[in-house]
C-alpha cells in the first residue's frame, strides 16, 4: 500500500468541493481533491451526450453563484460567461393564454395586468417584499450558523444581524408558508401564481400546499449574480463554471483526481487522517467530503466511528427526491399553439424557462399520484433551451433542450424505474404535445434521468438535488455543520448551510471554518 500525503484532501469534485479546495489553496495549504466520476462538477457538468452536442445534464441555469467567489477566483479569466435569460419565464396555457415574466419590472406588470390590474399592483410590492428578506438574510449565507444550545453563540448571531432579526415575522412566514397560502397572500391571478410557484416545489417532494415550500421558493430568488433573483444560462453549460473553478484551483497548485471514488475515509484514534481509493491510501491532516452526509458518514466513514446521537441525525436525515430530468436534441423549435412561432426562431417563448402547469389545482394532482408512489400521470414541467442564446452547444439548426420534470418519487409502489423510465419520458412528451404540437417532429434524441439515475451518475443520495430536503428542520443550524464529530473530518457540499444550488457557498464557508480551526485566518 503506497501513501501519499497532503495538508487537505477534499472528497468530490463537486463545484463546492472545487470553491472548497480554492480557498484552502490560497492560503497555502497543499490540496489535493479525489473525485469518482471522469469529470469534475458533480452536479454542475456538461457532458457531450451525443456527438457534438453538449448538455448541461443535470442542473441548468444559474443565478446563486456568489459574485465575491466569482471575482476572488476569477472565473471569468478562466471561461466563465453568463448570459442572463430574456424573458425570465414563458407560461403557455392550453386555454389560449400565455404569461411572460420579465427582468423589467415596467414590462413584467404591463404583462400581469392582462390577467389582473390587481396583480400588476401587487407584483411590484411582492418583489420589494421578497428582496427586503433576501437582503437581510444575504449576510447569513456566508456565515456558519450558530450553535442552538448557546445562548452566547445566539446573541452574538443576532447582534451581527440586526438586520435579520427586524426581519422576523416575515422570516418565519416564509420558512413556515407553504407556497399556495403565501403566494395567495398576494395575488389572485392563477396564470401568474402558477408561473410563480414552480420555484417552491422544484426538488422537492411537496405539494404547493406543503409547509415550508415558501422557502424553497425565497431559496431561488436568493442569487445576485446580475440583478437579484435573475436566473440565466452559463455558456458552454453548467460544467463551465465547474471547468472554471477547477482550473482557477490548479493555478493555485491543487491537485485534482478523476475517475478515482473513495472507498473509506480512515479514522485512527478518533481522527481522520486520511482516504483509501482501491489500493492506495492518501493521507492529510484535514479530510473534507463535498459527499451528500449519508454517504459520507454510513458509506466512506463507518457507523461504528460515530456516537450515538451523531448516528441518529443521520440516519433520519431525510433525502426525498421526485424530479426527473429530460434531455433533449431538437432540429427546431416548439411551437406554441398559443403563441405561435414566426419566422426568426428562436424568438422570446425559447429563451426563459418554460412553465408547463395550469394552477395550484394541476400541481395538486400531479404531487398527488407521487404521494402514493406512482410518477406523475400529468407531471409539472419546467422546460429550457440553452442553445436558443448559445451557440456553443449544439450545431445550427439544431438545439440542446431540457425539462425538469415534477413529480417523479424515488420510490415507487410495485414497479421500479428500470420500468418506469421511458413511460414516463413518453407521458411527459404528451404533456408538452398539448402545449406544443410539433414536439414529436422535431425531437432528435432523449435521455431521461429518474431519482435513482441521479443518484447512481451523480452520487445524489436518493436522487434529492439538494443533498438533502430543504425543509424547515434541515435548514440553517439544524442542516449539517462543516465541523463534524470525528476530528481532522470537515463536510463542505450541499448537505451544509445554506444548502443545494449551483452557489458555491457551502465550500466557501467550509473553508473559512476549517482555516478558523486551524487558526490561519
Ligand atoms: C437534475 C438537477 C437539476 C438541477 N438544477 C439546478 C439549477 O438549474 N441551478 C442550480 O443552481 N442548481 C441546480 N441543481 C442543484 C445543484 O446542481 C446541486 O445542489 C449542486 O450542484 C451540488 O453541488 P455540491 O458541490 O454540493 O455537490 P455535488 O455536485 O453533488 O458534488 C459532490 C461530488 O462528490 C463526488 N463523490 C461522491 N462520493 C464520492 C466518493 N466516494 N469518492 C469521490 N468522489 C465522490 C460526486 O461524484 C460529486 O462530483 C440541480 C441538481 C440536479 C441533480
Amino acid at each position: 500500500m503506497q501513501n501519499e500525503r497532503y495538508d487537505a484532501i477534499i472528497v468530490g469534485a463537486g463545484h463546492n468541493g472545487l470553491v472548497c479546495a480554492n480557498y484552502l489553496a490560497r492560503k497555502g495549504l497543499r490540496t489535493l481533491v479525489i473525485e469518482r466520476r471522469k469529470m469534475v462538477g458533480g452536479a454542475a457538468v456538461t457532458e457531450e451526450l451525443w456527438p457534438g452536442i453538449k448538455v448541461s445534464t443535470a442542473s441548468y441555469v444559474c443565478s446563486l453563484l456568489d459574485r465575491q467567489i466569482i471575482k476572488e477566483l476569477e472565473l471569468a479569466k478562466y471561461g466563465f460567461v453568463f448570459i442572463g435569460k430574456e424573458p425570465q419565464s414563458f407560461t403557455p396555457m392550453l386555454n389560449g393564454e400565455h404569461l411572460f415574466l420579465y427582468g423589467d419590472m415596467k414590462d413584467t406588470k404591463k404583462e400581469i395586468s392582462r390577467f389582473s390590474r390587481h396583480d400588476a399592483k401587487a407584483y411590484e410590492r411582492y418583489d420589494r417584499y421578497l428582496t427586503g428578506i433576501v437582503e437581510a438574510m444575504d449576510p447569513i449565507l456566508k456565515q456558519s450558523p450558530p450553535d442552538i444550545g448557546s445562548m452566547a453563540s445566539l446573541a452574538k448571531f443576532g447582534l451581527l444581524n440586526r438586520r435579520l432579526v427586524r426581519k422576523a415575522q416575515d422570516f418565519v412566514d416564509v420558512m413556515s408558508l407553504s407556497v399556495k397560502d403565501f403566494l395567495d397572500r398576494w395575488f389572485e391571478s392563477d396564470e401568474l401564481k402558477a408561473s410563480l410557484a414552480t420555484d417552491g416545489i422544484v426538488g422537492a417532494m411537496a405539494a404547493p400546499s406543503t409547509p415550508g415550500t415558501a422557502y424553497i421558493l425565497l431559496h431561488h430568488v436568493m442569487g445576485n449574480i446580475e440583478g437579484r433573483g435573475r436566473w440565466g444560462y452559463v455558456q458552454g453549460g453548467m460544467g463551465s463554471v465547474s471547468e472554471a473553478l477547477a482550473k482557477s484551483a490548479k493555478s493555485r497548485g491543487v491537485k485534482i483526481m478523476t475517475d478515482a471514488p473513495v472507498d473509506r475515509i480512515l479514522v485512527e484514534g478518533g481522527r481522520a487522517v486520511g482516504v483509501v481509493v482501491g489500493k492506495r491510501t492518501y493521507r492529510a491532516g484535514i479530510i473534507v467530503s463535498n459527499a451528500e452526509p449519508k454517504r459520507t458518514f454510513l458509506e466512506m466513514v463507518g457507523e461504528d466511528k460515530l456516537g450515538e446521537n451523531f448516528l441518529w441525525k443521520v440516519k433520519n436525515y431525510q433525502t426525498r427526491s421526485s424530479s426527473f430530468k429530460i434531455n433533449m436534441l431538437l432540429n427546431g423549435l416548439p411551437d406554441f399553439e398559443c403563441y405561435p412561432n414566426k419566422t426568426e426562431l428562436p424568438e422570446p417563448q425559447h429563451k426563459g424557462s418554460i412553465y408547463m402547469c395550469e394552477d395550484f389545482e394541476y400541481m395538486e394532482r400531479a404531487f398527488d399520484d407521487a404521494k402514493y408512489g406512482m410518477p406523475s400521470r400529468n407531471p409539472v414541467i419546467s422546460m429550457f433551451i440553452p442553445s436558443s442564446v448559445d451557440k456553443t452547444l449544439a450545431p445550427n439548426g439544431t438545439y440542446v433542450a431540457g425539462c425538469f420534470v415534477q413529480y417523479a418519487p424515488y420510490k415507487l409502489k410495485g414497479t421500479d424505474w428500470n420500468r418506469e423510465n421511458s413511460k414516463f419520458i413518453k407521458s411527459t412528451i404528451s404533456t408538452i404535445r398539448k402545449y406544443a404540437p410539433n414536439i414529436d417532429d422535431i425531437l432528435v434524441n432523449v435521455q431521461g434521468l429518474s431519482p435513482v439515475d441521479l443518484e447512481s451518475r451523480f452520487g445524489l443520495t436518493g436522487g434529492n438535488i439538494f443533498h438533502g430536503d430543504m425543509t424547515p428542520d434541515q435548514l440553517f443550524f439544524s442542516r449539517f455543520s462543516y465541523g463534524t464529530p470525528v476530528k481532522g473530518l470537515y463536510l463542505c457540499g450541499s448537505g451544509t448551510h445554506p444548502g443545494g444550488g449551483v452557489s458555491g457557498l457551502p465550500g466557501f464557508n467550509a473553508a473559512k471554518y476549517i482555516l478558523r480551526n486551524i487558526r490561519k485566518i
